[in-house]
């Protein structure tokens, strides 16, 4: 005989949670006691199960950069969970279903951006743990229109960091043109360039690992770097120049500067350089060498529902492992400060 267990309803989820917050910037998250939020039309009211903890929470938390967070937020969008309750006109979440937030919580979906397969440029959209509360909780909201739908079988502390840094890498290698057999350097090889390296191996391409921390590039070759460079140590162009002739390509995913400048040197004539990365700051770059060479250099941002949806696909097929450890919602403060010194291999995710 079957028995069906009888699906949550809404009266089994408490009135409050816990969650950290960003109460002051610039200081340590609070871990508080806070009300559980109710799904409005098209939202869902997750149960958190994993989050993943990026950089960006860290400039949120931190006030880093020229947008502010809003106030007392609840950082996080990397959050793998399960739908307990759903809101009016929701028609394609159901209670039950494994979803997750991003950091393109939702958008317009009507304006020039929404209508021409750019949703990540919206003016209107909301962003995961930045402008709406996130994943750094017991609960949180996802738009169903807007929510990851993570595939069968996939492992809850592993699929996390798909979330941001994988979708982020993927569309952001894709943006720039490199083929299969040619040379990309991944600049940064921390949550999201480990993912990196991984992706552009599925894609064929072949990969040069440039980070500050030879234990990043010992990670970095275990994920299918063919060369690795301290920039520590050594000059990244000359290194990068010597053994691959210029690289057709570099994905920038690193949290100082330097790494922005240093780019322009590592390349080919006609290469695409990619920015990911959002230290504070600027850059130094040549006029006369950018235009005669024919360089392009581009930002990227996240990427829209369907980049989210082929990046899990990969993770799907096994092609993407992410390198996680697993910590929980009271050590938020401590995996803060690991990460501001570049402690952390591979990404941390906070089980809940
Ligand atoms: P992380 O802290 O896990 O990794 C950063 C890495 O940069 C570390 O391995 C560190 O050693 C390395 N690094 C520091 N200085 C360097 C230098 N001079 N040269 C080379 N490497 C250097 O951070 P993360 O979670 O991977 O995020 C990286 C950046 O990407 C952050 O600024 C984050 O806000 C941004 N981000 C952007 C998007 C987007 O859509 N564009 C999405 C997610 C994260
Ligand atoms: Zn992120
Ligand atoms: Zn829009």
């Amino acid at each position: 005989m079957t028995t069906v267990a009888p699906s949550p309803t809404r009266t089994e989820v408490p009135t409050t949670m816990r969650a950290a917050v960003v109460t002051t910037t610039g200081e340590p998250l609070t871990i508080s006691e806070v009300p559980v939020p109710t799904p409005g039309p098209h939202e869902a009211l997750v149960r958190v199960i994993t989050s993943g903890v990026c950089h960006t929470d860290l400039h949120a938390a931190r006030g880093d950069w020229p947008v502010a967070p809003k106030d007392q937020i609840i950082p996080g969008h990397e959050g793998y969970g399960e739908v307990v309750a759903i809101g009016d006109r929701v028609t394609t979440l159901e209670v039950g279903q494994k979803v997750g937030n991003a950091w393109l919580w939702s958008a317009c979906g009507v304006c020039e951006y929404c209508r021409t397969g750019w949703e990540t440029l919206c003016p209107e959209q909301q962003n995961g743990g930045y402008s709406v509360d996130g994943s750094f909780g017991e609960y949180m909201l996802v738009d169903e229109r807007y929510a990851a739908r993570i595939p069968d079988g996939a492992d809850p502390v592993e699929v996390a960091p798909i979330l941001c840094a994988g979708v982020t890498v993927y569309k952001g290698l894709k943006m720039t043109g490199v083929r299969p057999g040619q040379w990309v350097v991944v600049s940064g090889i921390g949550g999201l360039g480990h993912i990196a390296v991984q992706y552009a191996r599925a894609m064929g391409m072949r990969v040069v690992a440039v980070d500050v921390d030879d234990s990043k590039l010992a990670l970095a070759r275990t994920h299918g770097a063919e060369v690795t460079v301290n920039a520590a140590t050594h000059e990244p162009g000359e290194a990068v120049q010597a053994a691959t002739g210029g690289a057709h390509g570099v994905l920038v995913t690193a949290v100082h500067p330097k790494a922005f400048d240093q780019a322009l040197g590592v390349v080919r004539r006609g290469a695409t350089i990619v920015f990911n990365g959002l230290p504070p700051g600027t850059f130094d770059a040549d006029i006369f060498d950018i235009v005669l060479r024919a360089i392009t250099i581009r930002g990227s941002i996240v990427g829209t529902r369907q980049d989210l949806a082929d990046a899990l696909d990969f993770y799907a097929r096994g092609e993407i492992h992410p390198t996680v450890h697993v910590e929980t919602l009271e050590d938020v403060n401590d995996v803060f400060e690991r990460m501001e010194r570049g402690k952390i291999d591979g990404r941390i995710v906070m089980q809940f």
